[in-house]
């Protein structure tokens, strides 16, 4: 795939924080204790793979902040894992519980490998040996890991397993270790969607402020994965037609409109968009060139550079990805007037539903599907407002509005409890 140099996440991050941090005044020595992680977990462990070969993996674990709860975020199986990327990924997670207001603090983690690369019996291998690897520095109300990148409910129902088997507590009472769970294993209701919900709303939020009509409006998804999906089929359900689309394997356009639906079949069926018949192949350079209204990266971070922020023919980035604008991107866009919907507040919908999931195993409690959609979508709607009034009332960009009230959230907790000792 032709993916040039790429910027350091951890670098726009920390500059991302910078910029919010200017923006309320936030105090020199707290900007300093939340431009570092707390805790920066390494593990090297081997995994005996099904053909009986022994393979060394790296896994890691960062823990950015506590100071809101539990530490919270994904677990990303992917060949470009590294420190940098997981530590500017739980850094924006800090930041997308303390908008959101739930109480969570920051994380992320997960193993340098191709998940394509392994079968589903390899796969569970990596999975359980990692989270046993991991012993105590994850658990219910310590750090909770939830699905990312190549990984899903199944790979979650390995982990929870594990860790399950491995404490002393009753195999019910740790449940809760781990979110985005299947249903079957105490995964809530419309939490494989959630996070394509949230950022459905948010447009929707977007297209009213702004008085632009989503019926027969287009868009680019750059991810066909799970939030990619499930944004298609939810915008096709506001008049949205999606007339590009990429994956791992490559990118497709078709100025008529994709059904998301088949596409979904197509990548459940083949495990990629490869070989899917409606489409003209066009390269990475001309996908983010692609003319619509609303261009969503949903894959990996950093990913609007320089170049392609030039060649932008949309109206709105929509960060479905995290992180997925970097530092002259953003410059760019901003001149050219293309707004940026940030990824802190458009795919918060994901850990919000992970949050309700692990207050319903605490409670031994089922919500049904439309309790979810419902308290999400109060909960989204709430956020949005507050986003959006902030950044018109600072006469500023939307994320530094976010970072504005995520860490004024932080700044109050911190000057009440102090610093131990
Ligand atoms: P996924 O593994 O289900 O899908 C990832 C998609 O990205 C796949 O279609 C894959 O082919 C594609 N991809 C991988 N490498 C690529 C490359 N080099 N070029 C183009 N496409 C590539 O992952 P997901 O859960 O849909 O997550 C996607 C993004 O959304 C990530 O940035 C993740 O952090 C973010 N996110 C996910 C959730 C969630 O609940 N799953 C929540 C918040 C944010």
């Amino acid at each position: 795939m032709e993916d040039g140099a790429r910027s350091n996440p951890y670098e726009v991050a920390s500059a991302q924080l910078a910029r919010g941090a200017e923006c309320i005044d936030l105090p020199a020595e707290i900007s300093a204790i939340l431009a570092q992680p707390k805790n920066e977990i390494i593990i090297n462990f081997p995994v005996r793979l099904a053909g009986g070969e022994i393979r060394a993996f790296k896994g890691y674990r960062i823990q950015h902040n506590d100071i809101m709860g539990p530490y919270k975020g994904g677990m990303r199986f992917h060949q470009e894992v590294s420190l940098d990327e997981c530590k500017a990924l739980a850094a924006w997670m800090t930041w997308k519980c303390a908008l959101q207001e739930i109480p969570f603090g920051g994380a992320k983690g997960g193993v340098k490998c191709d998940p394509y690369a392994f079968d589903k019996a390899d796969l569970e291998r990596i999975a359980r040996r990692f989270t046993h690897a991991l012993g105590a520095n994850i658990g219910p109300d310590w750090d909770i890991p939830a699905p990312d990148m190549g990984t899903n409910a199944q790979v979650m129902d390995w982990m929870m397993d594990t860790y399950s088997n491995v404490r002393r507590e009753s195999k019910q009472a740790v449940k809760h270790a781990v979110t985005g769970k299947s249903l079957l294993c105490g995964g809530s209701e419309g939490r494989e969607e959630a996070t394509a919900w949230g950022v459905a709303m948010c447009i929707e939020h977007w297209a009213d402020v702004r008085s632009f009509d989503l019926a027969g409006a287009s868009c680019a998804i750059q991810g066909f994965g799970n939030v990619g999906s499930h944004l298609a089929t939810a915008l096709s359900r506001l008049g949205v037609t999606l007339v590009a689309v990429g994956d791992h394997t490559g990118y497709w356009h078709n100025a008529e409109g994709f059904n998301p639906y088949r596409l979904a079949e197509h990548v459940r069926a083949n495990g990629s968009l490869d070989g899917y018949p409606r489409g003209e192949p066009i390269t990475r350079d001309e996908f983010f060139a692609s003319e619509c209204d609303i261009l969503v990266p949903a894959a990996l971070a950093v990913q609007i550079g320089s170049e392609e922020a030039k060649n932008l023919r949309c109206r709105v980035v929509v960060e479905a990805a995290n992180g997925p604008t970097d530092l002259e991107g953003e410059r760019i866009c901003r001149e050219r007037g293309i707004e940026i919907l940030p990824d802190i507040l458009a795919n918060s919908g994901g850990v919000v539903v992970s949050y309700f999931e692990w207050l319903q195993n605490k409670r031994c409690e089922r919500w049904d599907r439309e309790s979810v959609y419902g308290k999400l979508e109060r909960r989204m709607q709430s956020t949005l407002r507050a986003a959006f009034s902030r950044a018109a009332e600072l006469d500023r960009d939307l994320r530094t509005a976010c970072y504005a009230i995520a860490l004024e959230r932080l700044r109050a907790l911190y000057e009440r409890r102090g610093i131990w000792p």
